[in-house]
């Protein structure tokens, strides 16, 4: 039987929920300040706002028809009927916030819908969102999910993010503080990114008390500034080998009760130019998971935790910030 090496999102939910919960995207039709000139226009540069929408969406629909074709779609593949309803498109928290709210208890009325988890930029969390947060977070288990990316100043000004490793260090710590979980995305493999920068950016989690982490690889998405600069020859993708060991060695230097919630990343085969490998997300994980068997390696290792307290982890609903979970 195969040993658990990290700490996985479904397993966390069971222990949570005492069943099978899945995610259900919904957009609401939010902008993105990296693109309507807040902060810039040009957009972070692996980043086509397209890739990320349900295949299901259809603008027209309200937040519970997008519910509905989405709740079907899980149960009936994978047999789930409690749901986290993840307000995906861009950034959650650049627009009203009473429409946000909205959107939030319409979601929350939806049948088998027990949370609620949305993305955001470090930068974009003013006081009135914080507010909302809190009230939320009172109610229903709540992630806010966090663009960190790279603990890497330098990694991030290429990526185009217009923020700094310093301003999601902050961001995360500050959502710590209220009644929700955090979750950080971090991209591992960017070109021109050592490895002290990705042990760096494990430290940043660590040190904020992060709940969870998505972690993915470099995918170049049509229409984006990368997928330009791949056809230029600018730059190399990783090999699925590099970006196995990678992982590995990122969830080593990782606090073992950090929830894992990705391992890659994926865009629809249609609009992905390359890695190759990134369409083929099973072989992706299979290998990730080799690795650590291979190396008789597992999350939080390299911290001095032992396999044994990592398994007493996993039997836990516990979460690294104690947050108060509903
Ligand atoms: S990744 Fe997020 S912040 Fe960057 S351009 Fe896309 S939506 Fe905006």
């Amino acid at each position: 039987m195969e040993v658990a090496r990290y700490r996985n999102l479904n397993g966390f939910l069971r222990k949570r929920f005492g069943h099978r919960v899945h995610k259900v995207g919904v957009c609401g039709g939010f902008g993105c300040p990296n693109r309507d000139g807040s902060i810039d226009t040009a957009g972070c540069v692996f980043c086509n706002p397209r890739s990320s929408l349900p295949k299901s969406y259809d603008s027209s629909d309200s937040v519970t028809e997008q519910l509905r074709k989405g709740t079907e779609y899980v149960s009936e593949r994978f047999k789930a009927h409690r749901y986290i309803a993840y307000l995906q498109d861009q950034t959650t928290t650049h627009g009203r916030v009473d429409e946000l709210e909205k959107i939030c208890e319409e979601a929350l009325e939806y049948p088998g819908v027990v949370g609620l988890a949305l993305c955001t930029r470090p930068d974009c969390l003013p006081s009135e969102i914080l507010s909302l947060f809190g009230r939320l977070g009172q109610k229903t288990m709540l992630w806010v999910e966090v663009g960190v990316q790279s603990a890497s100043d330098g990694i991030l000004r290429s990526m185009n993010r217009g923020h700094t490793a310093a301003e999601a260090e902050e961001a995360l710590k500050t959502l710590g503080e209220l009644p929700v979980l955090t979750s950080a995305h971090v991209i591992l493999g960017y070109p021109g990114e050592s490895e002290d920068d990705v042990w760096a950016t494990a430290e940043l989690l660590n040190k904020t008390r992060t709940d969870g982490v998505k972690i993915h690889n470099l995918h170049v998405v049509e229409g984006t500034p990368l997928a330009r600069h791949y056809r230029e020859g600018l730059f190399e993708m990783i090999s699925l080998e590099h970006y196995a060991a990678l992982v590995a060695e990122f969830l080593e230097r990782l606090e073992p009760d950090v929830i894992v919630e990705r391992l890659t990343g994926e865009a629809p085969p249609e609009m992905t130019l390359a890695p190759d490998w990134s369409l083929h997300k099973q072989l992706a994980l299979g290998r990730i998971r080799s690795v650590l068997e291979e190396r008789d390696t597992w999350q939080g290792r390299l911290l001095g935790y032992s396999i044994e307290e990592l398994r007493a982890i996993l039997r836990s609903d516990l979460t690294p910030g104690g947050s108060l979970v509903r």
